[in-house]
């Protein structure tokens, strides 16, 4: 599996965690926000992992909101989830392009949107993707 590298759409810091890690490569950290509490959450930076760790307990079915711990700007696209119509929550791609992971608990729809349409990192996903079906 090949992990990715993301970075806040918004104030373009690193959300690679330096400390913590998930299936031996560094963790995805954001703020999850749900019910009024906020917490770090740590997601897999494993393509197709859906790995992740945090101490807030959502049941599965609930929407949480995923903020920017750098900057805090809440994480939402404007893309909503095909599969159960929530918001997408959007990362930005080291390499170029979007990543976005629905917000629903549970769901586990993904997206990756390439700027470079001839990136190598594109031809890769798209075999990865086949493979995977
Ligand atoms: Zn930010
Ligand atoms: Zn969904």
């Amino acid at each position: 599996m090949i992990s990715i590298q993301v970075k806040c759409p918004h104030c373009g810091k690193s959300l690679m965690s330096a400390v913590n890690k998930l299936e031996s490569a560094p963790a995805i950290e954001v703020n999850l926000t749900y019910a009024g509490k906020h917490a770090p959450l740590y997601l897999s930076s494993l393509y197709g992992s859906y790995k992740v760790q945090t101490d807030m307990n959502i049941p599965v079915g609930k929407v949480a909101g995923f903020r920017c711990p750098h900057c805090k700007a809440d994480l939402k696209s404007t893309r909503k989830c095909d599969a159960c119509g929530s918001q997408m929550i959007a990362f930005e791609l080291k390499a170029g392009g979007q990543v976005q992971i629905c917000s629903r608990r549970g769901c586990k729809k993904h997206v990756l949107e390439f700027q470079d349409a001839d990136s190598e990192l594109q031809a890769f996903y798209k075999a990865y993707l086949k493979a995977s079906k």
